[in-house]
């Protein structure tokens, strides 16, 4: 254990004569302080689990630590499979699929897990809304659109990057974890997109400045310095000027009455409204003026903005929010809900 701290490492690929596989502590136990996980590869056409009796498995721990004599106890075996697969569709009527029942990618690459929040944070505020009659049921099959392509792409680049570290080692690694997992953008489904053709699919995340479908970059703080984060299943409009926010503020009653949503609205910029940015870094990281918005959607990924106020701000906001939950503002659904 001493040595994964020392070397701020999670867990330690290793081979040698007689073991090649994983070594993972698991840390932050103290009631376990020296509790490991040793993950070794076997072909299933040739060996089951119950190849793996006690005495071989200590034997491959002691080969994989490098103590021949080293005093262990051993606390389980388990098998689980080493596979990477997408699921054709995320979606079939009322049954959605999130996480490992929707794909599952070589733990050697990583981001399984991280894939299954993301997948649960995009379908959690669809199904709200639709549960709170707030959208109609075609929101829901944007989780499909969203979230199938996003997975193809993971499964894909972890299953390389599992390939890369067993066959070439540490030096042979491009694939960059951070970029698959926090650098895609969503090109369609509930967002109201930009035309730019030539927009990349995925890249490092610092280099997006706001871009509807990509994840909103949380830059502005309240004056008591606390990050400002995406509600649970409510919609926050950033605003980039203090005045702008007033004038919408106003009308946010308005959009409550004829499109029946929660709506938070935060003025971010110098002087003293909702969200200080005395640098400017908010209009730089979403490509706004001073007088911009942004829609982040309750999942803080960007659904909507504009580079800079319009005459017509109500208008446009409305219809945002209008393409963003797959309502028309005036549409008899709509008028119906208002009245419940
Ligand atoms: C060795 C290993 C290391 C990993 N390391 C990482 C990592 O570092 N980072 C990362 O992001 N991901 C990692 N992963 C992947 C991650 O663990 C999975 O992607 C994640 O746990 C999947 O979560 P899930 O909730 O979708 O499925 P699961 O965690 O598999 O949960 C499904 C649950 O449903 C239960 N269940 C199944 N059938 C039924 C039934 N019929 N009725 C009731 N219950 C049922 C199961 O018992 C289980 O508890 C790793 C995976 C492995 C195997």
């Amino acid at each position: 254990m001493d040595l994964f701290r020392k070397r701020h490492a999670v867990m330690c690929f290793l081979s040698n004569d007689t073991v090649s596989g994983a070594l993972v502590p698991y840390a932050g136990s103290s009631a376990r302080p020296d509790l490991f996980r040793l993950d070794v590869g076997y072909d299933p056409e040739e060996e089951t689990l119950t190849d793996y009796p006690e005495a071989r498995c200590l034997q491959l721990i002691r080969a994989a630590v490098g103590i021949s004599d080293l005093s262990l106890q051993l606390k389980t075996v388990q098998a689980w499979e080493m596979a990477a697969r997408v699921a054709d569709r995320f979606q079939q009527e009322r049954v959605f699929l999130v996480g490992n029942a929707a794909r599952v990618q070589p733990p050697t690459g990583a981001l399984g897990g991280n894939t299954g929040i993301a997948e649960a944070q995009n379908l959690a505020w669809k199904l709200a809304a639709v549960q709170r009659s707030e959208t109609k049921q075609g929101l829901l099959a944007t989780y499909d659109q969203e979230r199938r392509s996003v997975a193809d792409f993971t499964v894909e680049q972890v299953t390389l990057l599992s390939q890369q570290r067993q066959i070439e080692g540490s030096a042979g690694i491009s694939v960059d974890t951070l970029i698959v997992n926090m650098g895609y953008r969503y090109n369609a489904g509930a967002i109201v997109q930009e035309d730019d053709e030539n927009l990349s699919l995925v890249q490092s995340p610092d280099w997006w400045t706001g871009q509807p479908g990509t994840r909103a970059a949380y830059r502005a703080r309240t004056p008591g310095q606390a990050d400002l984060d995406a509600g649970p299943v409510r919609f926050p409009l950033r605003l980039a000027d203090r005045s702008r926010g007033t004038e919408l503020e106003g009308r946010c009653p308005q959009h409550k009455d004829t499109l029946h949503f929660p709506l938070d609205i935060y003025q971010i910029g110098n002087d003293a409204g909702n969200l200080l940015d005395a640098s400017g870094a908010f209009c730089r990281s979403y490509g706004v003026t001073t007088t911009g918005a942004v829609i982040v959607r309750p999942d803080g990924f960007i659904g909507w903005r504009s580079l800079a106020g319009k005459a017509d701000a109500e208008q446009a906001l409305t219809q945002a929010l209008s393409a963003l939950l797959f309502r028309s503002p005036l549409s008899t659904f709509d008028m119906q809900q208002s009245q419940h």
